[in-house]
C-alpha cells in the first residue's frame, strides 16, 4: 500500500452505536478524494464494544488502523498518540459521534492545498445546549485575549494540520494540553472554514460539567500566565483600596468619632476578600499541580496494542 497522503484521526470513548455509521459515511468521502489515506482510531479505554468493532473494521479495511489504550487518558492524549503514528501529509482530526460531518473533510483538504499549514473550522448553527454555547463564547473571547491568538472556535475538533505542524506537535511532551491551541502556536499561515454541525448521533457527551471545567483550565493555564498576572494586579488594587479605606477611617475618627456600627458590613467585605484570596491560592495550585505532573515525567498514555499498522 502506498504512503497515505491524508490521515484521519478519531478518538473513541464508548462510541459503540456511532462507529459503523461513521465509517459508512467517512469511507466513501475518502475514496472519492482519490488519494491514498489512512483512518486511525484511538480507543481511549472504552468499556463498551467499541474496541471490538474497531478491530473488525481494521481487519476488513486496509486503511483502518487502531491504537488500543490501556485506560482512559482523555480525548487530547488519544489524538496525540495517533499523531505520533500518523504518516499523512495532511492530518485531519474529528469526533466519533458524527457531530462533525465527514462530508466537510474535502473542504478542509482543499483549504490546506491552498498552502495553509493549519485549517480550523467554525461550527455553523451549533447543535449543543445553550449552556455549552454560552460557555464556549466566553472561552473563545477570553482565550483570544489572553494568548493573543485569533481563533473563532476553540472547541471544534474538525481541523487539519500539515506534516510540519504535526512533527512539531509530536515534539511536545506535555501531560495536559489542548490541541487546537497548541497547534496554533506552531502555525505560520492558519485559516478557518465554516462547517456544519450536527447533534450527537447516539449516546451522551463524554464531558461532564466537571471534566469541561478541567479541560478549560488546561486551555487557560496551558497557554498563558495572564491569570496569575491578573491576580497579582488584583492584589495590588486591593491593597491600594485598603490603604484608602484606612485613611478614610482615620479622618472619620477625628471628625465624627470612632465607629462601632456596621461591623457586619465589614464582615461581608472581609469574607469577600477572603474568597478572593482562596481563589488565588487555588489558581496558584493549578499551576503548581501542573508543574508537579510535568516534573514527574510519567508516561502520558499507555498503548496496549495496535492493529493494522505494518
Ligand atoms: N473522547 C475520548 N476520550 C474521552 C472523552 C471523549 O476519546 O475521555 C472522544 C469521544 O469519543 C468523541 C470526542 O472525544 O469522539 C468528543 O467527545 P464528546 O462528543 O463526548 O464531546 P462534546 O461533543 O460533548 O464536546
Ligand atoms: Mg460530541
Amino acid at each position: 500500500m502506498s504512503k497515505p497522503y491524508i490521515s484521519i484521526i478519531i478518538p473513541v470513548y464508548n462510541e459503540e452505536p456511532n462507529l459503523q455509521k461513521l465509517l459508512a459515511r467517512l469511507y466513501p468521502v475518502m475514496t472519492a478524494l482519490g488519494k491514498p489515506f489512512e483512518i486511525i482510531f484511538t480507543d481511549d479505554g472504552s468499556r463498551d464494544r467499541s474496541l471490538e468493532i474497531l478491530r473488525e473494521m481494521a481487519q476488513s479495511h486496509p486503511e483502518v488502523k487502531v491504537i488500543e489504550f490501556n485506560g482512559n487518558f482523555g480525548q487530547h492524549m488519544a489524538i496525540m498518540a495517533a499523531f505520533e503514528m500518523s504518516a499523512g501529509e495532511i492530518v485531519v482530526t474529528l469526533d466519533a459521534d458524527l457531530q462533525n460531518p465527514p462530508e466537510e473533510i474535502p473542504k478542509l483538504v482543499a483549504e490546506m492545498e491552498k498552502g495553509h499549514d493549519v485549517v480550523g473550522s467554525v461550527r455553523q448553527k451549533r447543535q449543543d445546549t445553550f449552556f455549552r454555547r454560552a460557555a464556549s463564547r466566553i472561552v473563545n473571547i477570553t482565550t483570544n485575549k489572553m494568548t493573543g491568538m485569533q481563533m473563532s472556535d476553540y472547541g471544534c475538533m474538525l481541523r487539519a494540520y500539515n506534516r510540519t505542524v504535526i512533527d512539531n506537535l509530536n515534539r511536545c511532551q506535555e501531560m495536559t494540553t489542548f490541541i487546537p491551541a497548541l497547534a496554533q502556536t506552531f502555525a505560520s499561515n492558519p485559516s478557518e472554514v465554516p462547517v456544519s454541525h450536527a447533534e450527537r448521533a447516539e449516546g451522551e457527551s463524554k464531558y461532564s460539567l466537571y471534566r469541561l471545567i478541567r479541560l478549560n483550565f488546561d486551555l487557560m493555564t496551558g497557554f498563558s500566565v495572564v491569570p496569575l498576572q491578573l491576580f497579582a494586579l488584583l492584589g495590588i488594587l486591593t491593597s491600594v483600596a485598603s490603604v484608602l479605606f484606612a485613611l478614610f477611617l482615620l479622618v472619620r475618627r477625628f471628625l465624627i468619632g470612632s465607629e462601632v456600627e456596621g461591623v457586619f458590613t465589614l464582615f461581608a467585605i472581609l469574607f469577600f476578600f477572603v474568597g478572593i484570596i482562596i481563589f488565588g491560592i487555588g489558581l496558584v495550585g493549578e499551576y503548581v499541580g501542573r508543574i508537579y505532573q510535568e516534573v514527574r515525567r510519567r508516561p502520558r498514555y499507555v498503548v496496549r496494542r495496535t492493529y493494522g499498522f505494518e
